[in-house]
């Protein structure tokens, strides 16, 4: 009773059970299809809702109760998108795992979140089985194998996929859960020292997945055939395996195939209209196209990129060499994590390219379950005019309000909103524009220089692979720039050095141009594959700039 009213609305939970549900109901045959190999395994939302069935009756046999976390460790796949539904509606906790952790942080996040139950692809039990002496909770080891037969392994308590579930029933009471309840978990992977946690309930994902399918978010359809390539270990794969069930759409998983040319192949393959993934992936399919020009990825019509910043050249690319729109987001692990997506408003639509451009690079403006605002270095909020520079604040119901069982929180949060860490300018039309992570920012003689539009302008030179650039402490300035660059092979290093220097003397003022630029192999990635700059500054730690 609010104002002497009575609510009339039905007190209906937001959970991912309704999701799963109509799935099967209303899209029974379409389709699920997963790599493996040179084959495909093909099944429906009515095998999907089965599967999660007899999962749900086997967890449960394994003495899974509410709230007990499970763990997962494994590349995407049908049986990583039934773990996603099957473990949240029965009340318990998906944690995704990622991988491509190293043995340390992934032994400390399993006996932080304490999991009980880890899932794992038969081809990774090998990552697992040196860690296993060490992790205090976990009771069973549950490997889904991709064939018949259970290799051999030392995981304690190990158990087939296949037996585990052999003589449980399809059919499951799934119960009422409250939407406050925790339904995932996931461990950022971005900062330094020990990972944090991320605990999201089922409210979160459901009101996210609604963000998400919007026309003017990611233009979702039940046409489409969704390609995560983004792993479900990440950002809980941007909360595409929730949207795609949520719609109906076909959901093609590339498994462990994830190199270019795989990509490509699965693509043509299987005619998905919606991969999505990191800029590195889509750089290398570029590449892998243009050697390749037989190629054939005509049935793609959008492609979420996010991650990191997604670089003008290859938005411009896939839209002019392939009629692809890449619709550039920006999110966090904290978030659930799709915070904004750079979509053009009616308005913008008879703009010329450049200026359509110029809005499509941007990170975006907020979905309308996340707010933002930009803060100055006391707290105060800064104006949006696409020129002032501050901190990225959020909040909204799929935004974490602190991390799991940790006493770190405290920095990462001011009056109700989340600090992000990253810094941004927002415009009046509320396009926010990424500048960097506090922490990768230049400081020289007192003022800002942006890394990641430096990086931008340098990645557009034909002959440029990727490019890093790095603060370089200064005894004058403080920090100076430099360039880490890749170039094509065979390009001569020093007509490419004066060509970019050119290039970014168009867009840039003197002091803010790289003090040298070095030709390097790779930039380093992190295990999601974004630019790992901590590797690349302990890398250059003695760089001592040319006089
Ligand atoms: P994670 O939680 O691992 O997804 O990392 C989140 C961080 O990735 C953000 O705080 C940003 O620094 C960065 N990020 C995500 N999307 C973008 C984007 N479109 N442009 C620039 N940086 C991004």
């Amino acid at each position: 009773m609010l104002h002497g009213l009575p609510a009339l609305m039905m007190d209906y939970q937001l959970t991912l059970t309704p999701i799963m549900k109509r799935a099967k109901t209303l899209y029974p045959n379409k389709q699920i299809i997963t790599r493996f190999g040179d084959n495909y395994h093909h099944y429906t939302y009515a095998d999907f809702y089965d599967g999660c069935g007899k999962l749900a009756n086997a967890i449960t046999k394994l003495g899974v109760q509410a709230g007990d976390r499970i763990g997962t460790f494994a590349w995407n796949s049908y049986r990583h998108q039934e773990l996603y539904f099957a473990v949240p509606c029965m009340g318990a906790v998906v944690h995704t795992l990622n991988l491509r952790l190293p043995a340390d942080q992934l032994t400390y996040i399993i006996n932080h979140a304490e999991d009980k139950v880890i899932f794992v692809d038969d081809s990774l039990i090998k990552l697992l089985e040196p860690l296993a002496d060490q992790l205090t909770t976990v009771e069973h080891y549950v490997v889904m194998c991709s064939g018949d037969t259970m290799p051999e392994t030392s995981l304690p308590n190990a158990i087939s996929y296949a037996d585990l579930t052999a003589d449980c029933s399809s059919e499951y009471e799934w119960q009422e859960i409250d939407e406050n309840s925790a339904a995932a978990m996931c461990y950022t992977s971005g900062t330094t020292g020990n990972p944090k946690g991320a605990l999201y309930s089922h409210r979160a994902l459901y009101l996210h997945t609604m963000s998400l399918c919007m026309t003017d978010s990611f233009h979702l359809s039940e046409t489409d055939r969704i390609m995560p390539v983004v792993p479900m270990f990440h950002a809980m794969a941007w909360g595409l395996v929730y949207a795609g069930t949520m719609i109906g759409a076909d959901i093609v998983y590339p498994g462990a195939h994830m190199a270019p040319a795989d990509l490509a192949k699965t693509i043509a393959d299987t005619k998905v209209t919606f991969p999505a993934g990191v800029p590195t992936l889509w750089l290398g399919l570029l590449q892998e196209l243009e050697k390749n020009p037989d190629l054939d990825v005509s049935s793609v019509r959008a492609m979420p990129v996010g991650g990191s910043a997604a670089p003008r050249a290859m938005i411009e690319a896939y839209q002019y060499k392939y009629d692809i729109e890449i619709i550039h987001a920006w999110g966090m692990t904290e978030l659930a994590p799709v915070g904004t997506v750079s979509v053009l408003k009616s308005h913008m639509l008879d703009w010329d390219d450049k200026a359509k451009f110029d809005v499509r690079q941007t990170q975006g403006w907020a979905v309308p379950t996340v707010e933002m605002r930009i803060v100055g270095p006391d707290g105060e909020e800064l104006p949006w005019d696409g020129e002032t520079i501050g901190e990225l604040q959020v909040r909204g119901p799929h935004v974490i309000r602190e991390y799991y069982n940790d006493e770190r929180s405290a920095d990462s949060f001011m009056d109700g909103w989340f600090r992000t860490g990253d810094v941004c300018t927002i415009d009046s039309e509320g396009y926010m524009n990424i500048v960097d992570r506090t922490k990768d920012l230049v400081k020289s003689g007192g003022e800002w220089i942006s890394t990641v539009e430096l990086e931008n302008t340098i990645m557009a030179h034909d002959d440029v692979l990727e490019a890093a650039v790095i603060a370089i402490p200064h005894p004058r300035w403080q920090e100076r720039p430099l360039a880490c660059v890749v170039k094509r092979q065979g390009i001569d290093s020093a007509t490419l050095q004066t060509e970019i220097l050119d290039l970014l003397g168009k867009h840039f003022a003197k002091w803010q141009l790289p003090n040298s630029i070095e030709f390097i192999e790779e930039v380093p990635k992190t295990s999601v594959g974004k630019f790992d700059k901590k590797v690349l500054r302990k890398e250059f730690a003695n760089y001592q700039f040319p006089d």
